[in-house]
């Protein structure tokens, strides 16, 4: 069963018809979802979400855009939110050199400020890089003992050889199955109990849905596209990505 391990399903894009959206999840073989709280309302709302239905769950974090707002009162908060049950990784938290909306310090404090968190918490933290694969890096080798995923993963040979080398998890999405992605050596070189699938919804909806809202039913064709790369059948990878979702996060599999 299919497990979608990063949909932001509490963004407001799904407000107008979540429903069937959940509807069509469970209709394409999706069996779980992890809702990504990527900010102090996002997480709110995730919980809501997590606790009006079992097969989603929750996550709790600051995104890297928003890092200025990294606070005492920040780091209070996420502290007991971790504490939820049914909130099941801390993030997405990271590094984002891309777009840059937050100072880059400022990003590598909560960072870090959050990797200590999770480890405090005994959580799983959800990892963002995009632009900064050597800072990243250096960060998760400076926290070895929070299990991290690697999530929508499209670093270079050194972030995955970082990552991997410290027993952690690569998270593919929608962007295996883009016209212009490079990466299959990426996906050839993590080992098949160390990948999970996503759809990072409502972003990066996979060919043939691709400039659409993504959606959760979505990420079988990501699965589908790691599979054909891999030589496997696709029900292989869908239960070897679901008993990876289930060990790092701790969530009973099915
Ligand atoms: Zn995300």
């Amino acid at each position: 069963m299919l497990t979608d391990t990063h949909c932001h399903l509490a963004d407001s894009a799904y407000d107008p018809d979540r429903p069937e959206v959940l509807a069509r999840a469970w209709a394409a073989g999706v069996a779980r979802i992890v809702v990504i709280g990527e900010s102090r309302q996002a997480a709110d709302r995730a919980l809501a979400l997590a606790a009006a239905e079992p097969r989603l769950a929750a996550t709790a974090g600051v995104h890297p855009h928003d890092a200025s707002g990294w606070s005492d009162e920040a780091r209070d908060w996420l502290r007991a939110a971790l504490r939820h049950p049914a909130v099941v990784a801390a993030g997405e938290m990271g590094l984002d050199y891309h777009y840059d909306h937050s100072p880059r310090p400022a990003q590598r404090v909560a960072f870090e400020a959050q990797l200590a968190l999770a480890r405090e918490a005994g959580r799983p933290a959800v990892i963002h890089a995009r632009s900064a694969d050597d800072d990243v890096a250096a960060i998760l080798r400076a926290h070895p003992d929070v299990p991290a995923i690697l999530h929508s993963f499209s670093g270079g040979p050194g972030l995955l050889r970082a990552g991997l080398d410290l027993r952690h998890y690569v998270s593919f999405s929608g962007m295996v199955t883009f016209k212009n992605w490079r990466l299959d050596q990426a996906i050839l070189d993590t080992p098949l109990d160390r990948i999970l699938v996503e759809t990072d919804g409502p972003y990066l909806a996979p060919v043939p849905h691709r400039g659409k809202r993504n959606e959760p039913a979505f990420v079988r064709q990501v699965a589908e596209r790691i599979a054909a790369v891999r030589g496997l059948p696709v029900e292989e990878l869908i239960a070897a990505t679901a008993a990876n979702a289930a060990r790092v996060f701790r969530w009973p599999n099915l």
